[in-house]
């Protein structure tokens, strides 16, 4: 093998196997023998699919040879983050409740990416049921930052992030409640996507807050993060809340042209809370926009202070009801003691889930028992609506909202997971945008003095990914520095 294909972008490979430079057996093979010589370090795969990514491979290789027109992601090796269905291998949300569970069906995006020709090369890790920004809080392995691996990859789509930054695919699909996909895509130096909510279909995604929940691509470019949009997106009659809109064609708008736009600064994300360190890097990526003649705008976020807190009800109260189905009836971890059935539930609740799954079970049965619903979910509810209304003023001042992903770079293993507070802040500028239901990117935007990738947050009006994309695209394409590789073997 001459060529390192696994460090070539979603498009590239795309373009080579359409074009026949290279075979998507060549390709999967090349990632699969990455993931061999890396993977032990970065610890990101649950379950690499040797065998059926070399069939799939093989099967998009035969209908090239019949000479059948390949699909737009023809031979690109793809992660799935292990809360999407797929009826091969296991879907476990890293939990051990779902140990072992094979799914009856695919998720939607799961058919949407083979029928795009895709290779799916296995499962990655991820914080149980997707609660947590670091990704140690899966029951099954411990994932570490490509860039450090002394360090946590974020998450709870961490597995996802340190796939695709250690090269072991292009295109990795996670999914972000409160920034899942946008954090640990900033803390490994990867483009992000978390797409309006509705764009994308959630069915087959194992539910943690369905009114927040979106499906997502992590890639190392922002031409893959839209061409993924563009495969994945689009009403499905299997999800109701998916919106009635044809599939995001957003590749068309990464023009490069970023004539009259306008970007707003919210001075609420520009405090003390932001590390002085990644605000110089924030700084210095606005600074490439208004250098190109974008209009920077000062804007006010008023009811930010409350996005933690009303997101830590809401998506806890949905949790409390999605997670209810893990009774040991019906799915997944059975207690083999339970002589009862009020013993069935406890013991097996009380063992398949971790500590910060039961931590979110009982705040939201809280919240929403009688006596405490009005004071706490309710209230949260208009507190929500507040925050969409702040995002509705600002969109009136200008088109794209910049900011951090987080307010720090990558941290060490430990350093957060005894004080969930701590760990819950890691997400202060990426919750309110899921509360507000709006697309939001992360893209890397520099290295600390400690060699830890820095993200720049841009955030867009309901549907307006194309503006996004755009935006994003125009960034990366004049931030004037490689953000190079990680130092892994
Ligand atoms: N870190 C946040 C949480 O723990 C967000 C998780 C997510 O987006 N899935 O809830």
């Amino acid at each position: 093998m001459t060529d390192a294909w696994h460090w070539k972008s979603a498009c590239e490979i795309r373009d080579a196997v359409q074009g026949g430079a290279v075979s998507a057996t060549q390709v999967a093979e090349d990632h699969l023998a990455h993931i061999d010589a890396v993977d032990g370090q970065v610890d990101a795969f649950t379950q690499v699919w040797r065998d059926k990514a070399l069939e799939m491979a093989a099967a998009v290789d035969a209908k090239a040879a019949r000479g059948e027109p390949l699909g737009p992601l023809a031979g690109v090796p793809v992660s799935l983050k292990e809360l999407l269905c797929t009826r091969y291998g296991k879907t476990t949300c890293a939990s051990k409740m779902l140990a072992g569970f094979e799914s009856p069906y695919d998720a939607t995006v799961v058919k949407k990416l083979e029928d795009a020709d895709a290779v799916f090369l296995g499962k990655v890790n991820m914080d149980e049921f997707a609660m947590g920004s670091s990704t140690e809080n899966s029951a099954l392995k411990t994932t570490k930052n490509p860039w450090d691996l002394t360090c946590v990859p974020g998450g709870s789509s961490g597995g996802s992030a340190a796939s695709v930054a250690a090269g072991e695919c292009a295109l990795s699909l996670g999914s972000d409640t409160g920034g899942s996909i946008r954090q640990p895509a900033c803390l490994c130096g990867c483009v992000g996507l978390k797409p309006t909510y509705g764009r994308v279909s959630r069915f087959g995604l194992v539910a943690f807050a369905s009114s927040l929940d979106q499906i997502g691509p992590l890639t190392r470019t922002v031409e893959d993060a839209a061409l993924a949009l563009r495969v994945i997106s689009g009403k499905d009659p299997m999800d109701a809340t998916s919106a009635d809109m044809p599939a995001a064609d957003v590749t068309d708008a990464l023009t490069g042209d970023i004539a009259g736009l306008r970007v707003g600064l919210p001075r609420e994300y520009f405090t003390d809370a932001l590390n002085p360190e990644m605000r110089e890097k924030i700084e210095q990526a606005v600074d490439v926009y208004r250098a190109h003649g974008a209009e920077i705008v000062d804007i006010s976020l008023p009811c930010s202070n409350y996005a933690i807190a009303v997101y830590y009800i809401i998506c806890t109260a949905e949790a409390s009801a999605n997670l209810a189905r893990f009774d040991g009836v019906r799915y997944g971890f059975r207690h083999p003691d339970a002589k009862t059935v009020q013993d069935m539930y406890v013991l097996s609740k009380s063992e398949g889930f971790g500590p910060e799954v039961q931590r979110r079970i009982m705040l939201g049965t809280y919240v929403l028992s009688s006596g405490y619903y009005d004071a706490y979910y309710l209230k949260a509810q208009k507190a929500r609506a507040l925050i969409k209304k702040d995002f509705d003023a600002a969109f009136e001042q200008c088109d794209v909202i910049a900011g951090p992903t987080s307010p720090t770079a990558s941290f060490a293993f430990g350093a957060k997971s005894d004080n969930p507070l701590e760990m819950y802040l890691s997400d202060i500028y990426t919750i309110s945008v899921n509360l507000a239901t709006l697309p939001g990117i992360s893209l890397p935007c520099g290295l600390t003095d400690t060699g830890l990738p820095a993200g720049l947050q841009l955030i867009a009006r309901p549907f307006e990914e194309a503006t996004l994309l755009k935006a994003a695209h125009f960034y990366e394409a004049n931030r004037g520095f490689d953000m190079g590789r990680p130092p892994i073997a």
